[in-house]
């Protein structure tokens, strides 16, 4: 079996992305690339229901090349997504909270300084039908040189050097959607200026050293 491995890792962030409330049924779909191919979940199958067998194998052109499955329908977006970004692994989800927040803002702004580790504000690519290379180029634009991107009345991307960094990029995107939410329940939410941000990013330059005199 062709990219055996990834196929099993697929499997484990499926059951993972469940668990943890980021996806819903047959919602949401994920992609591990390997060299020149790559292993994406199956349409219409849950994503804690998946096996290393029905997940098929392409090439970057999207072509199947192993597996008796057929793609995910987002498989033009994750083409594009590898394309343009050094990612190795795509989570696509419709997790409440990046949904909330997708409908009716334009970019999530940083209210909280781990929002850097996403590349600070999130911007939302605008609405397309599922699964056409319109919303594949208005996602891989929102993506630039970020971790994560919203996408209008539809859900969020991340992305990441392997399945588990995207896994944990999705998480903390939603965890930043639903902070978001409540703050703008009971005020509106200070965003965090260019100049806090850059401290917070020279500061973690620096690393952990003692207190000075
Ligand atoms: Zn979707």
């Amino acid at each position: 079996m062709r990219l055996a491995e990834e196929r099993e890792r697929l499997c484990e962030t499926g059951r993972r992305m469940v668990e943890t409330g980021l996806v819903l049924g047959t919602s949401g779909n994920i992609s591990v690339r390997q060299g020149d191919l790559l292993a994406v979940s199956p349409g219409g199958v849950a994503l804690d229901r998946l096996t290393p067998a029905g997940c098929p194998v392409l090439d970057m052109s999207g072509n199947v090349v192993d597996g008796d499955r057929g793609p995910s329908s987002e498989v033009p977006m994750h083409l594009a997504i590898y394309a343009s970004t050094g990612a190795s692994a795509i989570v696509h989800t419709h997790s409440r909270y990046a949904v909330v927040v997708s409908a009716t803002m334009t970019e999530l702004p940083p209210i909280h300084y781990n929002a850097l580790l996403l590349g600070g504000l999130i911007r939302v690519a605008p609405y397309a039908t599922y699964g056409t290379p319109e919303l594949a180029a208005h996602v891989r634009t929102a993506l630039e040189g970020k971790q994560a991107a919203l996408m209008e009345n539809h859900g969020a991307v991340a992305i990441g050097g392997d399945l588990e960094s995207a896994l944990e990029s999705a998480r903390l995107l939603e965890w930043l959607c639903e902070v978001y939410v409540q703050a703008k329940m009971i005020g509106e939410p200070r965003v965090l200026t260019e100049e806090e941000l850059v401290a917070v990013i020279e500061r973690a330059a620096r690393g952990w050293s003692a207190p000075g005199p």
